[in-house]
């Protein structure tokens, strides 16, 4: 089944990126939340300090429930989202863009929203935030899933929201000859709601990735030849087209999506750099990309209908060129790597992920190592290693843009 679109509070959050979060007295807190019910109807009820705006809407692929909020704290003990029964098979909860908070209920299988509604506050007690579920089979489940979206369509289409973002690019920059500084766009993966790969002993990918893209743009700065642009500076859910467009809106001449992975049963280790490609270079290439691309389910977005191939020429011609920049440019790289680090036994690989497709920005999407391997743990969460290859990164980037610049010259 073909998704439509995503609920226009999504679409309209998406607008939004990266604004650095503070709580004040009066922010919402989500104080408790339980499950109560069995395989036929579930309940499921949040407590929150004060009455708060949400809305409620279901997702298949897998199936799931999600809980829009305005910025909510979660105060909420460790491991509470596996404290379930009936219908629920487990929930997450966090803060997916500035100003919004969402909760992802996993069921166990499809499931209609009977009704949802909030007890206001009273003396001593706070706001109750209450969903009821109700198992159903998939076919209603469709029908109503398609009722819901068309819906959402027409109520998108009286707003007047503009339609994905699949146009040709209005500034159609020519790849390498921008002058002045250089934009380089870094985007750690994962975050929020999202924590990506986890190690055994429980080193979660989006914090080792973030704490590496800062390294690596301190060495970017302290060149004094780039602006640096980070997706996500803190602990939150960026969704995978908005990582994309800010590399668009910010004009970038490189984008580095950074992450780490995990393998089972194998003890794989080292570096790979990712290119964007419609055939993935082999199978395990292809397994990650899937993995990887499964950012968005995680963080309760659809975004399927977003992805179809473009087919226009010129954004056929800008991502050639911008692809065969960011081969050149993993070249590099892998040069500067290779004398310093492991490296997996095929460093440069390609596949169709889906941070990548900018289509006028070359892009390129480290694998550091694997979460997997202790030995590459060890390495990932040093600050040694980390400030070494961050060096190294910075260092192919300057011969990068240097060969650019000598070859657009002629
Ligand atoms: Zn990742």
């Amino acid at each position: 089944m073909r998704l439509l679109l995503i609920p226009v509070v999504c679409i309209v959050a998406m607008f939004f990126i990266g604004f650095p979060q503070s709580y004040a007295a009066g922010d919402a807190v989500a104080t408790g939340t339980r499950v109560g019910g069995n395989e036929t109807r579930t309940r499921f009820v949040a407590d929150i300090s004060k009455t708060v705006n949400f809305s409620v809407y279901v997702l298949p692929d897998p199936y799931r429930v999600v809980i829009d909020l305005p910025d909510v704290t979660f105060d909420l003990p460790p491991g509470i989202g596996h404290k379930v029964r009936g219908l629920v098979s487990q929930y997450r909860y966090g803060l997916v863009e500035a100003g919004k908070s969402r909760i992802v209920i996993d069921t166990h299988g499809p499931v209609l929203i009977e009704k949802s509604f909030l007890v206001e506050p009273q003396t001593g007690q706070p706001a109750r935030l209450v969903v009821d579920l109700v198992k159903t089979t998939e076919q209603a489940f469709v029908k109503s899933y398609n009722a819901e979206q068309a819906k959402i369509q027409k109520d998108m289409a009286a707003l007047s929201v503009p339609p994905a973002d699949t146009a040709v690019p209005e500034k159609k920059k020519i790849l390498g000859i921008k002058r002045g500084k250089k934009t380089i766009v870094l985007d750690p993966g994962h975050g929020g709601i999202d924590p990506g790969a986890i190690s055994r002993a429980g080193t979660k990918e989006k914090d080792v990735v973030l704490s590496f893209a800062n390294v690596l743009r301190q060495a970017l700065l302290a060149s004094g030849k780039y602006n640096v642009v980070m997706t996500r500076s803190d602990d939150r859910f960026v969704s995978l087209k908005n990582r994309v467009t800010v590399a668009r809106e910010k004009n970038a001449d490189l984008f580095l999506a950074i992450h780490a992975d995990t393998v089972r049963g194998r003890d794989a280790r080292g570096v790979t750099i990712y290119t964007l490609s419609d055939k993935a270079s082999d199978a395990e290439a292809e397994a990650l990309a899937k993995r990887e691309n499964r950012a968005d389910i995680i963080g309760g977005l659809d975004l399927e209908a977003e992805t179809e191939e473009i087919t226009d020429i010129l954004i056929d011609l800008a991502q050639r060129e911008s692809k065969n920049h960011a081969m050149f440019f993993s070249k590099k790289a892998v040069a500067q790597l290779r004398p310093l680090t492991l490296m997996t036994g095929k460093p440069l690989r390609s596949a169709g992920f889906m941070v990548l497709k900018a289509p006028d920005v070359p892009s390129v999407l480290l694998e550091l190592g694997f979460l997997s391997s202790k030995s590459d743990e060890k390495l990932l969460t040093s600050t040694v290693w980390q400030s070494k290859i961050a060096k190294a990164f910075a260092t192919a980037i300057d011969s990068y843009f240097a060969t650019e610049v000598a070859s657009t010259a002629n």
